[in-house]
This record gives structure tokens, C-alpha cells and sequence, in this order.
């Protein structure tokens, strides 16, 4: 803006220079130039009455520093005082000539062959119809502006310094006010008038994003607390659970079926905190915006029927069967993240369905989308519950979660993955009869565009 406020100033500055020097030379030139014109007609007049009263003799013997020529009523010139009458060609055509005789009078300028000379023609015609051509010879316009270059060169430079030091401290004096703008406090400044509309607004903005950025603190506190509260709970019921038992069995006299019985509990109990101990590590993990993740084509066929074997044992035990269909579909994504995705869907329609159940697992797509498709004939989930299943530790029943092994992370890790992923989730669920999950992966991903989750869910 500095660069922008001083040139204009200073290229301003500089072609009012160059068109005053010039128009001023113009004028004073045309001023000189009618002057002489006036001089000319005079002394053309006075000559003329002299050539009138006593003819060519009164030329001859006239001293003149003027070119003075007596052309006849052909245009044969007579008389010339500085050239020989009788070399010199005829003059009928002569531009002043011609007018001197059918008007009067003629005046004509011509320049010399370097343009720095100019003369004035003035041509009277005498009483006897001849005509008299009286000729001044100065400096031309051009001549003019080459003499006054060296003056005006002069007067030029000391200009261009001067505008140069008035425009920089110009561009300056306007800028100092703007670069000393308290934009922390917009209101407070001492400027100029028209900013205040702009500053007005800069604090009006500045309001906003502090109490956006208190609302986020207060809520990201909010949030943490909850987590705090919600992990303690979460591994204070499995660890008083083992103590209890391990304190029991440590005081002895068990029979052998209890203390199996006890260890088994304390088995599963430690089993559970692994779970929930992974499931949070692997959502701080989804959280950590400096983690490179590897980003490949993804086969979501092969990978569905991966989970499909992995969960079969599970789903043997509750007379489930668990069906992939569907094609072909290639998604650019993270391998491990979009299973952990299946696995964790597929896990919950195992988990929270009834005794010989159905889950199938379908592979679809278009042109832009390919999706995994998780259907269960299992409990289904209520309508009032399906927006906060992806919340962190929400269960619908917390007792048949815990039952099954859940941790309440599982479809948090879901949002995380497809957050990353930038795909989307679908839920339709049906109470007492199923429900659908279906995974929606973008097949073109721009990997600049990644997106770390917010920690909200
Ligand atoms: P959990 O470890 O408890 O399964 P999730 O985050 O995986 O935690 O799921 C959250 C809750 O959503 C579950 O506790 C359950 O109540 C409900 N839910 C998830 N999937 C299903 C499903 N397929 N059928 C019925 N309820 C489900």
C-alpha cells in the first residue's frame, strides 16, 4: 500500500511537471511567434507605401536585415535581396503569394530541413498589382524545447527529488496511524475517521470469536470431565469386582469349583479393563492430529469377510449366522481403521442379537460411494436413542451391554474412522425386529483434506 500511495503521488507530481514545462513553452512560443508576425505586417506595410511612392529603386537602396522579394503579376520575381532575381523560380504558387493576390495579403510559415528554423512569409500587393513578400527567419517550436531541455532537465530533477522525498514521507505520514492500530482493542484507537466502520466491525468480530472461544474451552472442559468421571466409573466397577474376589480367595479355604469360579470372574472382569483400556487408548490415538496414518486401496469384500471369519466363533455361540454378498469395492482409505469400522458394527449386530439370528453384510457402491452394509434381526435400537449411540460410553441398556462385553466406545471409534474417512453413517432401526448400519466411503479421498475428529462424541 506504501509502494502504491508513493507512486501515485510521485508519478502525479511528475506528468504535471512535464505538462506544465511543456504547455508553458507553447505559450510563450505562440506569444513570441505573433509578435513577430505583428513586427512583420508593419514593417511590410511601411516598405510597401515606400515601393509604391518610388518602385524597385527604393528596395535597392533600402538596408533591411529582413528578406525582402518583388514578385510580378505572373509571379516572376524582380527583386530578391539576397538572392539572384533571375535564378530563382517562379513564385505564383507560393502559398502567401497566391493569397497576397487574390486577397490582399498572405502569411505562410515553412520550416528549414532540420525543423529548427521556421520563417514567416507576409506578401502584400501594391497599387500596381505586383506584390511585395516580406520574410523573418527565427527559432522553430522544436528549437525551443531543445534549448529549454537543459533548463527545464534541471528544473525536472530538483522536481523528482523533491516529489520523491514529499511522497515517501506522504505514504508514510498516511500509513503510520494504520501500522499503530490497536486491532486487540479496535475501539480505543486515535485514527482517521473512516476507519472507524472498519474498526467497528474488527471488534464486533474479535467479541465473537472470544466467545467462541470460551464456549469451545467451556464446553472442551465440560467434555473432559465427563470423560474423567465416565473412565473412572467405567474401570472402578471391574477392579472392585477383581479385588473383592482376589481378597476373598487370598484368605483361603475354598473349595476347588469356587476358587475356578472366582478366578474366572477375576478373568473376565480383567479382560473387560483390557478392552476398555484398548478402546480408549485407540480413541486418543483417533484424536492425535500429528499420527501419519497409511492411506491404501482398500477391498471392502475381502476385508468384510475377514471380519465375518474372525466374529464366527462368536456368532456360533449364539446360533447367528453371519452372510457377506455384495461385490467388488475399492475405497482409498486406512486399512486398519475402516476394519476396526466392520468389525466394531458387525461386532454390536453379533452382540445385541437374538438367539438364532441372521447378520448380513452387503458390498455395494456406485460410481462415487462404495458402502458396507451391516443388517441384524436382532433387539433394534429406539428411536430416541439412534442420535446418541456414537456418543462415548452411551449404551441403550447398560446391563445387557455389559453383559455382552461392552465398552460404549465401540460406534464412538465408528465416527472417528468414518470422520477421517469423510464417510457417512446411515442408521435405520426397527425396535424388537433389527437394524442397519451402513458405512458410505467416498471412493476419490483427498488425503490434504484429512480430518482429525473433534472431541465431542
Ligand atoms: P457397546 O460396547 O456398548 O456395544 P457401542 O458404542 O458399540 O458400545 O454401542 C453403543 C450402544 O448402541 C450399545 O450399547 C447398544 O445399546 C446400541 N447398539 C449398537 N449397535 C446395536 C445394534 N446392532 N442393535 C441394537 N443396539 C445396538
Amino acid at each position: 500500500m506504501r509502494k502504491k500511495i508513493f507512486l501515485t503521488t510521485f508519478l502525479t507530481a511528475l506528468f504535471v511537471l512535464l505538462f506544465s514545462l511543456v504547455m508553458s513553452a507553447m505559450i510563450l512560443f505562440r506569444f513570441f511567434e505573433e509578435r513577430s508576425e505583428d513586427e512583420l505586417k508593419q514593417e511590410s506595410e511601411a516598405i510597401a507605401s515606400g515601393t509604391d511612392e518610388y518602385g524597385i529603386g527604393y528596395l535597392t537602396r533600402l538596408k533591411s536585415e529582413r528578406r525582402i522579394t518583388l514578385i510580378d503579376t505572373d509571379g516572376t520575381v524582380l527583386y530578391d535581396n539576397e538572392a539572384d532575381p533571375a535564378e530563382m523560380e517562379n513564385h505564383k504558387d507560393r502559398t502567401e503569394v497566391k493569397e497576397a493576390f487574390s486577397n490582399g495579403s498572405g502569411t505562410s510559415i515553412r520550416y528549414s530541413n532540420t525543423m529548427t528554423e521556421e520563417t514567416i512569409y507576409y506578401a502584400l500587393k501594391l497599387k500596381d498589382g505586383q506584390v511585395l513578400r516580406i520574410a523573418a527567419t527565427q527559432d522553430s517550436i522544436y528549437a525551443w524545447l531543445i534549448k529549454l531541455l537543459i533548463p527545464a532537465g534541471c528544473i525536472f530533477g530538483i522536481a523528482v527529488c523533491g516529489s520523491l522525498i514529499i511522497s515517501s514521507k506522504l505514504s508514510r505520514s498516511i500509513l503510520t496511524p494504520i501500522n499503530n492500530l490497536n486491532l486487540d482493542d479496535p475501539e480505543n484507537n486515535d485514527t482517521y475517521e473512516e476507519l472507524h466502520p472498519l474498526l467497528e466491525r474488527i471488534s464486533t468480530q474479535n467479541k465473537m470469536i472470544r466467545s467462541q472461544e470460551r464456549e469451545e474451552s467451556e464446553k472442551r472442559e465440560k467434555f473432559r470431565r465427563e470423560f474423567t468421571a465416565n473412565v473412572s466409573h467405567e474401570l472402578k466397577t471391574p477392579l472392585t469386582s477383581i479385588s473383592g474376589f482376589a481378597e476373598l480367595m487370598k484368605q483361603g479355604g475354598m473349595d476347588e469349583e469356587t476358587v475356578i469360579d472366582f478366578s474366572t470372574t477375576i478373568y473376565d472382569e480383567s479382560q473387560r479393563l483390557i478392552t476398555l483400556v484398548n478402546d480408549i487408548i485407540r480413541l486418543s490415538s483417533l484424536e492425535d492430529r500429528d499420527i501419519q496414518y497409511e492411506w491404501e486401496n482398500v477391498n471392502l469384500l475381502g476385508l468384510s469377510r475377514d471380519v465375518a471369519s474372525r466374529l464366527q466363533s462368536a456368532a456360533d455361540r449364539k446360533r447367528v449366522k453371519i452372510l457377506v454378498i455384495g461385490r467388488e469395492q475399492n475405497v482409498y482409505g486406512i486399512w486398519d481403521l475402516i476394519y476396526e469400522m466392520v468389525y466394531n458394527v458387525c461386532d454390536n449386530a453379533v452382540k445385541y442379537n437374538k438367539e438364532n439370528g441372521a447378520v448380513t453384510i452387503t458390498v455395494g457402491g456406485d460410481e462415487k460411494t462404495a458402502s458396507v452394509s451391516v443388517e441384524d434381526t436382532g433387539i433394534g435400537i429406539p428411536k430416541e436413542d439412534i442420535d446418541r449411540i456414537f456418543e462415548r460410553f452411551y449404551r441403550v441398556d447398560k446391563s445387557h451391554s455389559k453383559a455382552v462385553g461392552g465398552t460404549g466406545l465401540g460406534l464412538s471409534i465408528v465416527k472417528h474412522g468414518a470422520i477421517i474417512h469423510h464417510a457417512h453413517i446411515h442408521v435405520h432401526s426397527t425396535l424388537g425386529q433389527g437394524t442397519e448400519i451402513v458405512l458410505e466411503f467416498p471412493k476419490k479421498q483427498d488425503e490434504t483434506r484429512f480430518s482429525t475428529p473433534e472431541t465431542d462424541a
